[in-house]
This record gives structure tokens, C-alpha cells and sequence, in this order.
């Protein structure tokens, strides 16, 4: 039983990166990427997914709202949903 409801659970979260995701080609040739650089008077800014501060030379990606995550987080997420975790705005226009 447990094990059946498993397997259902991911067809559902399958179907939903069909429809709601973006595929990593797209997210590779639409996302723009910057090189996270610190200026001495700047607070140190934090990733809003895994909640990690920004480290010196980390990559980020920026969405067309302006807000920016690890290039990494922001990838994964986007696999799943076209849309800013903390606006909400579509993240990518494709
Ligand atoms: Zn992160
Ligand atoms: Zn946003």
C-alpha cells in the first residue's frame, strides 16, 4: 500500500515539471548568470532557497525580476516551476 502510493506520488510530481517546469536546456541558455563578488560595504545577502549566505566567487542566477539565488538552487527549482520563490513573478519568459 505504502509502496504503491509512492509510485503514484511521482507520476503526480512528473506530470507537474511537464507542466509548470522548464527544461535544462532552457534554463541553461535563459538564465543569467553572475559571479557573486561582495563589496566591502555591501551586507552579505542570503540564497532565499537553501538559505545560505553568498560566498565570494559563488555563481548566481538572476531571474527577469531581479532577484538572485545560487545558480544551482535556482536551476533546480526552475526545473520544477517557472516562477520567483519569493515574488512569485513567471521567473523566465519563454
Ligand atoms: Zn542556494
Ligand atoms: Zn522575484
Amino acid at each position: 500500500m505504502g509502496e504503491q502510493f509512492e509510485i503514484i506520488a511521482n507520476e503526480v510530481e512528473q506530470i507537474q515539471v511537464v507542466e509548470n517546469g522548464l527544461t535544462e536546456d532552457t534554463i541553461m541558455a535563459r538564465l543569467s548568470r553572475e559571479t557573486y563578488h561582495p563589496s566591502g560595504t555591501e551586507e552579505h545577502r542570503a540564497c532565499s532557497i537553501c538559505q545560505d549566505e553568498y560566498a565570494e566567487g559563488d555563481l548566481l542566477g538572476k531571474l527577469d525580476c531581479g532577484h538572485d539565488y545560487h545558480f544551482e538552487c535556482i536551476k533546480q527549482w526552475l526545473m520544477r516551476k517557472n516562477s520567483c520563490p519569493m515574488c512569485r513573478h513567471r521567473a523566465l519568459a519563454i
